[in-house]
C-alpha cells in the first residue's frame, strides 16, 4: 500500500483491471498460458481511488487485457471519472462496434481512448488478433467513436496505435491512408513494436522485422502522418537509428520540447493489477535519456551502439 498520500503530491495511476480479453493477439501477455485471466474486483478499484486526496489525481489509465470485458467496467469508469482526473482507456475498440453500448458506456467522459489497428483488411488484423471478426468490430468501433466526437459526445482525444510486426508493418503507409478516409485525423498516433522482454518470453520471433524491413514502412508512414498534423509518439521498441534524418530531427525536436517542460511539478506513478490491488509506486527513471534508449535497443548489433542522434552531430 502507498503509505504517504500527501496533499502536495500529484498522482498518475495505471490500472490493469483484468488479464481477460476478447482477442487473443499472438504476441500479447494476456494470451500467454501463464495468465490466469484474473481481475481486480470492482469495489477494490473504487476503494483504491477514493484513498487519494481530492483533486490530487491528474490521470488514470485503465488497461488490461481488454478492460471493457471487466464485469464492473462501467462502475470503474464512474469511480475514475469521479476523482476529477483525466481518464485514459486502452482498448481494442471491439465493444464500441455497438452504437448503443458505446453511448451507454459513458465514452464521452473519457479524456482519451487508445485503439490499435493492425491492417487494412480483416485477414491481416484478425491473424494477429487471433479472432475472426476482430477487425470489423474495431473498424466499426472507430467509426462510431468518430461520429460521436463530431457531435461532441465522444472522448476529447483519439489515439491510434500501430505495431511494427509482420504482417502489419509493411502495411503501415496503407493503414495511414485507410484511416484518413475512414475517420477524421486522430490527435495522436503511437508507433510501437515488440519489446525485448516479449522475445525472451518466447513470443513468436518471426514477428520481429529486420532493420531493412522496418525502414520504408516506418519512415513513409511517419511522413504521411506528419502531413496530417498528428502528434506522433515513438515508443522504445522502435529504434531511432531506423529513422531517416528528416524524421529523426522531428522526434529529436519533441525531446527538446519535453526538456522545456521539466519545471512542471513531479507526478508520482502508481501501478495496479490483481497482484497489487493497493498499488505499487514506479520509481522515476530517466526515460528520455537517449544513451539508455540506445543501450537497451533490441537492434543494437545493427548500429554498434552509436546513438542515432550523435550521427547528426557534425
Ligand atoms: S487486444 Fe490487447 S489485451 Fe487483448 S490480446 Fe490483443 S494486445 Fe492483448
Amino acid at each position: 500500500m502507498i503509505s504517504n498520500l500527501s496533499n502536495t503530491s500529484k498522482w498518475s495511476l495505471y490500472f490493469n483491471i483484468t488479464e481477460g480479453c476478447n482477442n487473443a493477439c499472438c504476441f500479447c501477455a494476456s494470451n500467454s498460458p501463464l495468465q490466469t485471466k484474473q481481475t481486480i474486483p470492482t469495489l477494490k478499484v473504487c476503494e483504491s481511488l477514493s484513498r487519494y486526496p481530492e483533486n490530487s489525481i491528474c490521470q488514470i489509465v485503465i488497461n488490461g487485457g481488454e478492460p471493457t470485458t471487466h464485469p464492473g467496467f462501467k462502475q470503474i469508469l464512474d469511480c475514475a471519472v469521479g476523482t476529477g482526473g483525466r481518464v485514459i482507456l486502452f482498448t481494442n475498440g471491439r465493444m464500441y462496434a455497438n452504437n448503443e453500448k458505446t453511448i451507454e458506456s459513458g465514452i464521452h467522459r473519457l479524456y482519451r481512448i487508445s485503439i490499435p489497428i493492425y491492417g487494412v483488411v480483416a485477414e491481416d488484423h484478425d491473424r494477429l488478433a487471433g479472432k475472426i471478426g476482430a477487425w470489423s468490430q474495431t473498424v466499426w468501433g472507430l467509426q462510431n467513436i468518430d461520429k460521436l466526437r463530431e457531435l461532441n459526445r465522444g472522448p476529447v482525444e483519439l489515439e491510434l496505435k500501430l505495431l511494427a510486426i509482420s504482417p502489419s508493418l509493411p502495411n503501415w503507409p496503407n493503414i495511414v491512408d485507410f484511416l484518413g478516409k475512414l475517420i477524421k485525423p486522430p490527435e495522436r498516433v503511437v508507433l510501437s513494436g515488440l519489446i525485448l522482454s516479449d522475445m525472451l518470453l518466447g513470443y513468436q520471433q518471426e514477428l520481429r522485422p529486420t532493420m531493412k524491413e522496418l525502414n520504408y514502412p516506418l519512415n513513409e508512414a511517419i511522413k504521411r502522418l506528419r502531413t496530417l498534423g498528428v502528434h506522433l509518439i515513438l515508443l522504445w521498441a522502435i529504434p531511432w537509428c531506423a529513422l531517416d534524418s528528416d524524421n529523426l530531427k522531428y522526434f529529436l525536436g519533441q525531446t527538446n520540447n519535453h526538456a522545456v517542460n521539466e519545471a512542471q511539478p513531479e507526478v508520482r506513478d502508481i501501478y495496479f493489477d490483481y497482484r497489487f490491488p493497493e498499488g505499487i509506486e514506479i520509481k522515476p527513471k530517466d526515460k528520455d535519456n537517449d544513451y539508455i534508449r540506445c543501450a537497451q535497443c533490441q537492434y543494437i548489433l545493427h548500429c554498434g551502439g552509436m546513438p542515432a542522434y550523435l550521427k547528426l552531430t557534425p
